[in-house]
């Protein structure tokens, strides 16, 4: 075993892994990266399918990112947001916050700018200060003696903090710490390809019909907000992740669902939490009009009261995330120091310098004249590779929103039976897919597919081809 492979086995402990699986192999020491490829302690070389769990956006080691990091490392690293401001978060601040415009003046009328930023460290930290955010500020329109109530959608995952782990609903992660966390409602995920109502047909490949659909995903909604009038606990807030569920199992929602459930809560004059920790960044995709999105929300003409900002806010570099609010919820804390009305919260590495700088240059790179042409072309050779995994009879489900995807992986895909979790089907996919030079994660029995946006054709075929023959070899005949 390479000594670092010996020292991880020795010392560290894994997220989210069964510790007794993972000390049973030498894990792969990853110590090199350029665009999308990463290299071990052997030197043999990898594709990042996942963009390393969804953070990296334009590729590792870009020329660009890293003269900015640079940079700031010869100033200063590291100062306080507590009591001092700093020159790139001011600017990233600023930029966020013109980017989150909707850009459409139809819908730009009626609606509130987020116009303030709240920075911290992680995607699960900036939807805890949602969180709290939306349930102070509920309170103070309301009265003290109101409780704030949160609906978000099931399998919903927003993080690991407690707060966040109380808007998730994925029982697998979740159930354990129950007596932690306080109730929420759960809203019918749109999940077609296993929804009780109706029968998508994604078997059909590219005439993906959705057959007697009534829309039962938003009813739900509807029916949330009415049982909490009639309860008097009204819906204060209706947390989601737009377009795609990312760890609920790559759930695209069909078009229009977003902004059916979110007028709903409008109408209810419930706040929009958008998690966009996955989706931000032109993630999932580009407008029809081929404009570049910051937020996935707009794709559906929502604008959002709170939004979260993560993984790719620094391009995949650096651990910085985002809090926008709107002018209604940043004055609802304005006040004499005595009133005491401060938004008591913050880390002690809130807008952190090197982080902030990598976001700017990550967001430059985003706006070339350039990136959304590439942006398009990914997506669309994703979608020309996957064609050729419907051949297979474990392939259930492909599910792709701009440039993520969801392979689900069946036992018979004329019944959709699903490999019970127990027999790992999604891990020993991917681990026959890493001997074949690609790496990825699955959740539970979906691969996910989540490439940097600088990957080429080839290596989009190179990926597709590794989970086909993965497929062959792990599933074939049993
Ligand atoms: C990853 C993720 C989070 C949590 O972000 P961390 O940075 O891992 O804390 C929250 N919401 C969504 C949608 C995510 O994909």
């Amino acid at each position: 075993m390479h000594p670092l492979a010996q020292l991880d086995h020795d010392y560290v402990w894994h997220p989210f892994t069964q510790m007794k699986d993972w000390l049973k192999s030498e894990p792969i020491v990853l110590i090199r990266g350029k665009k999308t490829r990463l290299w071990d302690t052997d030197n043999r070389a990898y594709l990042d399918a996942n963009s390393s769990i969804w953070t990296n956006l334009h590729g590792h080691n870009h020329p660009a990112i890293n003269r900015a990091i640079r940079r700031q490392l010869s100033r200063v690293s590291h100062t306080s947001a507590l009591g001092f401001a700093n020159e790139p978060a001011s600017q990233l601040a600023e930029k966020l916050v013109s980017l989150s415009k909707i850009g459409n003046e139809s819908v730009e009328k009626n609606i509130h700018l987020l116009t303030k930023v709240f920075f911290s460290d992680n995607g699960s930290t900036a939807m805890e200060v949602a969180l709290k955010l939306a349930y102070e500020f509920t309170r103070r329109t309301l009265g003290p003696t109101a409780s704030p109530h949160f609906l978000s959608v099931s399998g919903a995952y927003h993080g690991d903090t407690i707060g966040a782990v109380s808007l998730g609903h994925i029982d697998l992660f979740h159930s354990a710490y129950r007596g932690l966390l306080f109730p929420t409602e759960a809203a019918m995920a749109p999940y077609c390809y296993r929804c009780p109502h109706n029968r998508a047909e994604p078997e059909r490949a590219d005439a993906r019909s959705y057959r007697n659909c009534q829309w039962e995903c938003t009813q739900s909604v509807v029916k949330a907000f009415d049982e909490g009038r009639q309860k008097k606990r009204p819906i204060s807030a209706f947390v989601y992740e737009p377009c795609m569920q990312g760890s609920a199992g790559m759930i695209a929602q069909p078009v229009g669902w977003l902004k059916r459930v979110a007028e709903v809560a409008q109408e209810n004059k419930a706040l929009l939490i958008a998690d966009e920790v996955l989706t931000g960044f032109g993630r999932a995709g580009l407008m029809d009009d081929g404009a570049s999105v910051l937020l996935a929300s707009h794709k559906e003409g929502v604008q959002p009261d709170l939004v979260a900002l993560a993984k790719g806010l620094t391009g995949g570099y650096l651990p910085l995330a985002a809090t926008l609010t709107t002018q209604a919820i940043f004055d609802a804390f304005l006040g004499e120091y005595s009133d005491f009305k401060t938004f008591f919260h913050g880390h002690s590495y809130t807008a952190n310098q090197l982080g902030a700088a990598s976001a700017l240059a990550s967001l430059d790179i985003l706006a070339t004249s350039h990136g959304p042409e590439v942006r398009r072309r990914l997506e669309s050779d994703l979608r020309t590779a996957l064609l050729s995994l419907w051949d297979r009879p474990q392939v259930g489900d492909i599910r792709q929103v701009g440039a993520m995807v969801g392979i689900e992986l069946v036992k018979d895909w004329r019944h959709r039976t699903p490999y019970d979790l127990s027999e790992k089907a999604g891990i020993r996919v991917t681990q026959a897919m890493a001997r074949r030079g690609v790496l990825t994660r699955p959740i539970g029995n979906v691969v996910v597919l989540i490439p940097p946006f600088c990957t080429t054709r080839r290596e989009v075929y190179r990926m597709v081809a590794a989970l086909s023959e993965a497929i062959e070899e792990v599933l074939d005949g049993g």
